[in-house]
């Protein structure tokens, strides 16, 4: 059984579907509107179509070409289920999982390598019993079969899986789920067992694991995991060939470990990773036979990008093996499904990009050079070729103005006056309880806000229609937080239909997309803009919403802005000059936008940064030099407000230890993280690291439409004054509360004011 590995393919497809379909579904079942049946028919036809697309668009129908990447909620949990890491019974226990219910609470989440996409934590115990408990993925391939396509089943493979869950409750300190991998592997094997019975040629195991130096494993331990995951299955009595991908950054030294398996093909990321020169010979003769899969096309971005450099990276690679295959870089489920269904997009713009569609598509012509020669590409290289010099002197991407600004700044407009000072002016100005109570921002978007919204973008609404709509809005929330007790209040964010979107909206050197969605997580998705050109700020963003919303009450409200990092993360973001360039760009727009907040009388401004852990390099050599540009950004745009102004921010990861120095860094007078998912363990870490700014870790989980009970939110909190000095705590929940419904986030928000007094009196 030697059927060659394709030609060309690529790590995986959007599964949400071109209009969300499967969110739709998704939903409608978790509402109780559809049946299971219906649920997965529905999925099924959206299996369908995605084989029949990516057919259409080159790849092949019986060559393995075709990855079988579908998954109801996310990969991570898929694979838990598979191996009966998570006990999910059903549909509806596999969405408890993810989602919690009455009985239990969510697996935790966490964002997914150095992507904007979230997978749940699976929690693995020395008592986790390891078992083939799921069939899901040999069914997948056999719909596939029954309609004619001969497709490669993708899973996540042993060594990610258990080096990207936590340890369980049960475990004792110290347990590591890795330690479980000679547990699990069985599983795998048997699980390869039925793929190749089922008459899969190549199945595709996910490793980016071996690619990360952020997590607890070293590279040494990742590398050993390696050799004995894929040594065994590799020995599998029967199995399908096997593809082992490592997505998201350069594999380095564990490409030859790989090559030392059994294992009959390897990807690797070409576009964020490289091959070292010195690493060739060894990995040559250890490779011998085996394909070397090239992820030359970005997977990440949305850019048509340099094709002809990505074919000539596969020309090196052909020095390694004579087998190469070309693909994406990672999985397409980063990148929105077409341009071509973008009709409000500027025309050159488009021509300049690259969905998941063109992706393919690239990958096909790709593939084509590597089967037929360069010369039967020319034309599309040359295409591609000339697009990108189009794009280089094209109106708008260099923009002198904004050049000369960023060029004239000195080093003091990064830093405010001394932390102490600033305590204590803030004090006097905004003269707030001990643990003062605030939200993150977004309140609930209700189908009401949608509607104005939407009635807005047709037409059937005009401006001064919405505008009205939105204030009275305001004017409820603001009532609202009032009549609950909270101290410091926010407008709530009705009138962004995403924190990124909306800034981004009004910023020039952005373009928006119509249906660009990409899934974060679950049934979740957002639609990143296209950051193409230099970028600044030809008016105020949010003031007047501000200003109005501060007009109506006598606490302090908060303006609320996304920060630099965010908004370059959330984007898709031009690759054609460093991301810190293109931060300060935008810092400098919001820093503007605060001294306007500051003269319409607001005297606390949170800048959120939820995405400042997720840019994070994967490789530690390339850390610092991240941290640096971030932070300088965010201290760029919150480096000229008044002393007296209390700057927040907010971000949206408990992972505290790993960007402390970050989180030091940025100078933020109160900074709002995520916590309740793990129960406030962080409270540990934030002690440990010495921090002494203010602190507002979430005790209120947000993704899940679970209310915390006043008891469980006393519990949290009197862990944390026991843990951290009292006055620089805030309570808060975990993040913004814009997906959740009205009745729970009342009831919880009601729950954490009173579980707050009740601290309060004790402190
Ligand atoms: N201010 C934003 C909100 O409340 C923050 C969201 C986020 O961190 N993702 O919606
Ligand atoms: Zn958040």
């Amino acid at each position: 059984m030697t059927t060659p590995f394709p030609t060309g393919t690529i790590l995986g497809y959007p599964r949400i579907g071109r209009r969300r379909e499967l969110k739709r579904a998704v939903e409608a079942f978790w509402r109780g509107d559809i049946d299971v049946a219906e649920l997965e028919a529905r999925a099924a036809g959206l299996r369908r179509a995605t084989r029949e697309r990516l057919a259409s668009l080159g790849l092949g129908r019986a060559d393995s070409s075709i990855p079988e990447s579908f998954s109801y909620y996310d990969q991570v949990l898929d694979a838990a289920v598979t191996v009966g890491a998570a006990q999910a019974d059903g549909l509806a226990g596999y969405f408890a999982l993810a989602r919690g219910d009455a009985s239990r609470a969510p697996l935790e989440m966490t964002k997914w390598f150095d992507s904007n996409y979230h997978y749940l934590v699976p929690e693995i115990g020395p008592e986790t019993e390891f078992r083939l408990a799921s069939d899901r993925l040999v069914a997948e391939f056999l719909e596939a079969k029954a309609d004619g396509f001969l497709t490669r089943p993708v899973i996540v493979g042993p060594v990610t899986l258990l080096a990207l869950a936590k340890a369980s409750d049960a475990a004792p300190e110290g347990f590591r789920p890795l330690s479980r991998l000679a547990d699990v592997l069985p599983v795998y094997v048997e699980l390869l067992g039925r793929l190749a019975a089922a008459g899969a040629e190549w199945a595709q195991l996910d490793e980016p694991a071996l690619v990360s130096e952020s997590l607890s494993e070293t590279a040494d331990e990742l590398r050993a995991a390696a050799a004995t995951a894929y040594g065994v299955l590799g020995r599998a009595q029967s199995r399908p060939q096997l593809f082992v991908a490592a997505p998201y950054a350069a594999l380095g030294a564990t490409l030859a470990t790989l090559a030392g398996t059994e294992v009959e093909a390897i990807g690797v990321d070409l576009v964020r990773g490289t091959i070292p020169a010195e690493q060739f010979d060894c990995t040559r003769d250890a490779l011998k036979g085996k394909t070397l899969v090239g992820g030359v096309v970005d997977g990440h971005n949305i850019w048509r990008g340099d094709l002809a450099a990505a074919f000539a990276k596969l020309g090196l690679l052909r020095e390694l093996s004579p087998h190469v295959a070309a693909s994406t870089s990672t999985s397409l489920q980063h990148v929105p499904h077409d341009v071509a269904d973008e009709p409000l997009l500027d025309g050159r713009l488009k021509s300049w990009l690259a969905f998941a569609d063109q992706k393919v598509e690239q990958v096909a012509t790709l593939a084509k050079g590597l089967s037929e020669g360069a010369a039967a590409i020319s034309s599309a290289l040359a295409e591609a070729s000339a697009a990108l010099v189009d794009r280089r002197d094209a109106p708008g991407v260099r923009v002198p103005a904004v050049r000369e600004r960023l060029a004239g700044l000195a080093p003091a407009a990064f830093s405010r006056a001394p932390y102490d000072e600033r305590v204590a002016a803030q004090q006097a100005a905004l003269d707030l309880p001990a643990l003062p109570t605030t939200t993150i921002g977004s309140f609930p978007q209700t189908g009401e806000i949608r509607r104005a919204r939407a009635a807005l973008v047709a037409g059937e609404l005009d401006a001064v229609g919405y505008e009205d709509a939105m204030r009275a809005e305001i004017s409820r929330v603001v009532t609202l937080q009032e009549e609950l007790g909270l101290d410091v209040l926010v407008h709530g964010e009705p009138e962004r239909n995403d924190m990124v979107q909306y800034f981004a909206e009004q910023l020039d050197g952005f373009a928006v997309t119509v249906n660009g969605w990409v899934q974060s997580y679950g049934s979740r998705c957002t639609r990143p803009s296209i950051l193409w050109g230099d970028v600044s700020r030809p008016a105020p963003m949010t003031v007047e919403w501000s200003r109005f919303a501060q007009s109506l009450t006598a606490k302090p409200m908060k303006g609320m802005l996304t920060g630099p990092v965010t908004i370059l993360a959330w984007s898709f973001v031009r690759d054609d000059q460093p991301l810190g360039d293109t931060a300060n760009q935008v810092a400098l727009a919001l820093r503007d936008e605060i001294a306007d907040l500051e003269g319409a009388g607001i005297g606390i401004v949170q800048v959120d940064e939820p995405a400042l852990r997720e840019l994070l390099p994967l490789k530690r050599a390339d850390q610092p030099a991240y941290l640096d540009w971030s932070v300088g950004s965010f201290r760029l745009a919150t480096g000229g407000a008044r002393t007296e102004t209390q700057v927040h921010t907010h971000l949206c990861y408990s992972e505290f230890g790993v960007v402390i120095d970050a989180i030091r860094a940025l100078d933020a007078d109160v900074t709002s993280i995520e916590a309740a998912r793990s129960r406030m363990e962080v409270v540990h870490d934030i002690e440990r690291s010495g921090f002494d700014h203010g602190i507002g870790p979430g005790v209120y989980d947000i993704h899940s439409p679970r209310v915390p009970g006043v008891a469980e939110l006393t519990e949290l909190l009197t862990l944390a004054v026991a843990t951290i000095p009292n006055r620089q705590l805030w309570v808060n929940p975990d993040c913004g509360l814009k997906t959740r419904g009205y009745d729970e986030t009342v009831a919880s928000l009601r729950n954490i004011v009173t579980a707050t007094r009740a601290v309060r009196e004790r402190v």
